[in-house]
């Protein structure tokens, strides 16, 4: 996980200058909801649940990480400003009520955020998807995987109501020929990092 973080965040400069030097974390998360993300600033999370169900290749944890990378150089969450006003005051007032401070907190901050945050807009999503598969190319990892990806979790919900993580994302047949357009248009950058 650090080390596709580690081939990723480099290549953040191409979108955003100061990305580089942000105070980058990855954290794994045990826990069985399919779900992954990225704050402001580089807290990235990944929680074990979309790791096992999906069986996730190198590649794929690369395509999702990039996509949650690009919600935050693009600062997605900035229009959500009421929904993070709520965030924070439910931090505080879990502050209040527990006492809890640093790591404890920390965690709690990361929760809310995921559930107080969401969803994305579409328009964001299809950013995010596009930004993402560049930053995964030029990082080395095969663009192409990001459909296989979106395969699986077409896969994973089937006929049924989706997990909160894809109801918050567009259909998965848009999704993926969107991508497989955006991996050909970046396979040479993939080309170009492998050498
Ligand atoms: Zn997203």
């Amino acid at each position: 996980m650090q080390t596709i973080a580690n081939r990723l965040i480099p290549q953040t400069a191409v979108f955003r200058a100061d990305a580089p030097k942000w105070a980058w974390e990855v954290n794994v998360l045990k826990s069985d909801q399919i779900n992954a993300w990225c704050m402001p600033g580089g807290k990235i999370a990944f929680y074990t649940g979309i790791i096992d169900k999906l069986q996730l290749t190198d590649a794929e944890i690369a395509a999702i990480m990039g996509h949650e990378i690009s919600h935050a150089l693009r600062e997605h969450g900035r229009e959500r400003a009421s929904r993070a006003q709520l965030s924070q005051a439910g931090l505080t007032a879990l502050s209040l009520f527990t006492g809890v401070r640093g790591a404890t907190l920390d965690a709690a901050a990361m929760a809310l955020n995921v559930t107080v945050t969401l969803p994305n807009s579409r328009e964001h999503e299809v950013e995010a998807d596009r930004i993402g598969i560049e930053l995964a190319a030029r990082a080395g990892y095969d663009p192409y995987a990001a459909v296989t990806l979106w395969q699986k979790m077409a896969k994973q919900s089937g006929g049924q109501q989706p997990p909160q993580f894809l109801s918050t994302h567009p259909s998965h047949s848009s999704r993926i020929d969107d991508l497989q357009k955006y991996a050909q248009k970046v396979q040479p950058l993939y080309e170009q990092a492998k050498k």
